[in-house]
């Protein structure tokens, strides 16, 4: 997912950019909005952290661009092309490093299992949606 501060800032493009020129394929995709409630269930398993206010306002406060990417060893070359979750400590190079501000805002979103990434692709698109 590229989140709503690298929308709002332009960056859209050059976060995808990046991510096909690294291999990724894009199976499925799209441009929308969540919701309070749809944020707060999309990150449901941060619900008792003391962020998660505050992660729910920003993932819902403005548009996202979902995506189902395609790769060998998808999971973890991804995280790896997107850096820490604190920009201040992503590798030179990644996509955090590269587009994110902060902690709480860092641009984009990598599912971390194989198991997450099939529950956040069905959390975005249906069958038919994706080729
Ligand atoms: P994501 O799940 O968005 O890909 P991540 O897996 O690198 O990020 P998580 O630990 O899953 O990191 O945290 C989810 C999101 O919650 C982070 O991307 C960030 O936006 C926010 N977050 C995490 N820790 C903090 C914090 N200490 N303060 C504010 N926001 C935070
Ligand atoms: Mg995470």
């Amino acid at each position: 997912m590229i989140k709503p501060d690298a929308t709002s800032k332009g960056y859209t493009g050059a976060i995808l950019d990046q991510m096909i020129k690294a291999g990724f394929t894009v199976k499925a995709m799209k441009w929308t909005k969540l919701t309070t409630e749809q944020a707060g269930l999309f990150y449901d398993i941060h619900r008792e952290r003391p962020f998660f206010g505050e992660l729910v306002e920003f993932m819902s406060s403005g548009p996202i661009v979902a995506a189902i990417l395609e790769k060998d060893n998808a999971v973890e070359d991804f995280r790896k092309l997107i850096g820490a979750t604190n920009p201040a400590q992503a590798e030179e190079g990644t996509i955090r490093k590269n587009f994110a501000a902060s902690i709480g805002e860092n641009a984009v979103h990598g599912s971390d299992s194989n198991e997450n990434a099939v529950i956040e692709g069905d959390f975005f698109f249906s069958k038919l949606e994706r080729f």
